[in-house]
C-alpha cells in the first residue's frame, strides 16, 4: 500500500466514526430522553476525543508527510488537500479542549432551550459564557497569531474571510434596505388565514420532498422545534415542524431541508465515506437549501401548482387564486423571527448576528451585555423593539452549539443561490412550464451535474464558478430580489 492509499482506508474509519457521532446528535433532537442530556454530554465528549486523537495523530502526520500529491489523479489530490486540512486544524486543537467544547455544547443545547421556553437569559448567560471562552482558546489555538475570528470561518466556509464577508455585507446592504423601505411604502397582501390540520401538512410536505427528488429509501423525516439535516451518503435525515395556523411554516422548511438533503444525496456513490463525500461549506450547503426553498419553491409558476395541491390536502383556501398565494406565500413584513424571515428582511438579520458574534469572540462585547447590544442593534435595524427573549437573543440555537462564524454562510448561501438560479434560467428555457406542473426534475437534474454531484472535490467560490460559468457576485441575487418584489408590491 502506498502513503496514500494508507491514508484513505484510514480515513474512511474515521469518517464512519464521525457519522456514527452525528447520529447521537440526530437521536439527542428528535428521540432522546429529556434526562439523558448529562449522560449524553459525556457520551458525545467520549466520542469527539477518540475522533480528535484519530485525526491528530501522529502516525496520519507522518503518512501525510510521505504523500505524494503530485502523482495523483484530481480526485486523489482533493482528497488528500481535504485530509491534510483536518490534519492540520486537528493537531492545533489540544484534546481537553476538542472534548470541554462537545461536553459544554452538548449540555449547552439543554440549557438553552429551556432558558428559552421560560424568556430567562440570565439563566443560559454563565453556559453562554462558558462556551465563548471556549471558542475563544479555541479560536486563537486555530489562529495561530491570525484573525480569531476568520480561523473559525474556516470550519464552515474554507477559505473566506471576515473581511471578504464585511464586503459581501456592505454591497448587499443599502440595496436590500431601499428595497425593504419601497416594499413598506405599499399595501400589504392578506396573510393566508385558516386552520390546517396537521396531517395534512406533513402528508403535503412529504409530497413536496419527493417532488423535489429527496430520496426516503435513504432518508426520513421526524418533528423538531428548529428543523435540520444531518447525515452524509445513503442515510441523509431531515425534520420539519408544523404549525396549525401557518403551514408555510412546515411546507418550507421541509423543502428547504430537502435542498441541503439532495445536495449529500446527489454527492457521487464513489465519494461516500471520503473526504469528498459531504457539501464542500454551509454557504454552498445553504445555496442549494435557498434556491429549492425561494427561487424554485416560492416561483410564481410552483406556487400555481402548489395552490391545487393546498386545496386538495386543506380545502378551499382564504387566498382565492394561485395570484393571491403566490403574495401570500411572499409576503415581505419585518419580523423578530431570521427563521420566518422573508427574503427581503432575511439577510439584515445576518449581519446583526455577523457583528455582535464578532465582538464577541473579539472580547469586545460580554455575554452579560449581549441582550442589550441585541436589542440596541434591533432596533436600529427593524425599527422596533424586541419584545421578549425567545424573540430576540434567544431564539437561535447556533451560540449554544458553539457554533460562531456559521451565520454569515447563511447570506452567502443567498448571494450563491442567486447566482446559480441565473445560470440555471439560461440553461433552463422551459424552467417555469415544468414548475408550473410541479415538475422539478430539470431543476433539481441540473444542480446534481453541475454541482451537488462533485462533493467537496473543488473549494467552496470554484464550486460556483464551475456550475455557473462565472465568478461569484451579489448582483444576481440583487437583481431577482429587486424584480420580483418590484413586480408583487407594484413598483
Ligand atoms: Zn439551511
Amino acid at each position: 500500500m502506498t502513503a496514500y492509499e494508507k491514508i484513505c482506508a484510514y480515513d474512511r474509519e474515521t469518517r464512519a466514526l464521525g457519522a456514527i457521532a452525528g447520529r447521537l446528535s440526530w437521536d439527542q433532537e428528535t428521540q432522546m430522553p429529556r434526562g439523558a442530556a448529562a449522560q449524553r454530554g459525556e457520551e458525545m465528549a467520549a466520542i469527539e476525543a477518540v475522533l480528535h486523537a484519530r485525526k491528530s495523530a501522529p502516525e496520519l502526520g507522518d503518512l501525510l508527510a510521505q504523500s505524494d500529491a503530485a502523482s495523483l489523479d484530481e480526485v486523489g489530490q482533493a482528497r488528500l488537500r481535504e485530509i491534510r486540512r483536518s490534519y492540520d486544524r486537528a493537531v492545533k486543537v489540544p484534546t481537553e479542549l476538542a472534548s470541554a467544547l462537545a461536553r459544554a455544547t452538548s449540555l449547552g443545547h439543554g440549557i438553552w432551550a429551556e432558558a428559552r421556553a421560560n424568556e430567562d437569559f440570565p439563566a443560559f448567560a454563565p453556559t453562554l459564557e462558558e462556551i465563548v471562552g471556549l471558542t475563544q482558546d479555541l479560536a486563537s489555538a486555530l489562529a495561530d497569531g491570525g484573525d480569531p475570528y476568520d480561523a473559525l470561518l474556516q470550519d464552515y466556509e474554507p477559505g473566506t474571510t471576515g473581511a471578504e464577508i464585511t464586503e459581501m455585507f456592505d454591497a448587499l446592504r443599502p440595496r436590500l434596505v431601499a428595497l425593504a423601505e419601497r416594499v413598506k411604502g405599499a399595501p400589504t397582501p392578506p396573510a393566508l388565514s385558516g386552520s390546517f390540520d396537521e396531517t395534512a401538512q406533513l402528508a403535503l410536505s412529504r409530497e413536496m420532498a419527493e417532488a423535489f427528488g429527496y430520496d426516503f429509501t435513504r432518508g426520513r423525516i421526524d418533528l423538531t422545534v428548529h428543523p435540520f439535516c444531518s447525515g452524509h451518503g445513503a442515510d441523509v435525515r431531515i425534520t420539519t415542524r408544523t404549525d396549525p395556523t401557518d403551514p408555510f411554516g412546515c411546507l418550507y422548511s421541509t423543502v428547504h431541508e430537502v435542498g441541503h438533503a439532495c445536495y449529500e444525496q446527489g454527492v457521487d456513490d464513489a465519494y461516500a465515506l471520503t473526504a469528498l463525500g459531504q457539501g464542500v461549506s454551509m454557504g454552498v450547503h445553504e445555496s442549494q437549501s435557498r434556491i429549492y426553498e425561494n427561487q424554485l419553491g416560492r416561483s410564481r409558476a410552483f406556487v400555481g401548482h402548489l395552490f391545487t395541491r393546498m386545496q386538495h390536502h386543506f380545502g378551499a383556501l382564504s387566498a382565492g387564486d394561485a395570484d393571491a398565494l403566490y403574495a401570500a406565500v411572499n409576503r415581505v413584513v419585518p419580523g423578530y423571527i431570521r427563521t420566518e424571515a422573508d427574503e427581503v428582511h432575511y439577510n439584515l438579520h445576518i449581519m446583526m448576528r455577523f457583528d455582535l458574534e464578532r465582538a464577541l469572540i473579539a472580547g469586545d462585547l460580554s455575554v452579560a451585555d449581549l441582550p442589550e447590544a441585541w436589542n440596541a442593534r434591533f432596533v436600529s435595524d427593524f425599527s422596533t423593539e424586541v419584545d421578549r427573549p425567545s424573540n430576540g437573543v434567544l431564539q437561535d440555537v447556533h451560540w449554544s452549539a458553539g457554533l460562531f462564524g456559521y451565520f454569515p454562510t447563511y447570506t452567502l448561501g443567498n448571494v450563491y443561490a442567486g447566482c446559480l438560479y441565473q445560470a440555471l434560467r439560461t440553461a433552463q428555457p422551459r424552467l417555469d412550464t415544468d414548475l408550473a406542473r410541479g415538475d422539478t426534475s430539470g431543476a433539481t437534474g441540473w444542480l446534481r451535474e453541475t454541482l451537488q454531484r462533485f462533493g467537496a472535490l473543488r473549494p467552496p467560490r470554484e464550486t460556483i464558478q464551475h456550475a455557473t460559468g462565472q465568478a461569484p457576485s451579489v448582483q444576481p441575487l440583487l437583481e431577482y430580489l429587486e424584480a420580483k418584489f418590484g413586480a408583487l408590491y407594484g413598483f
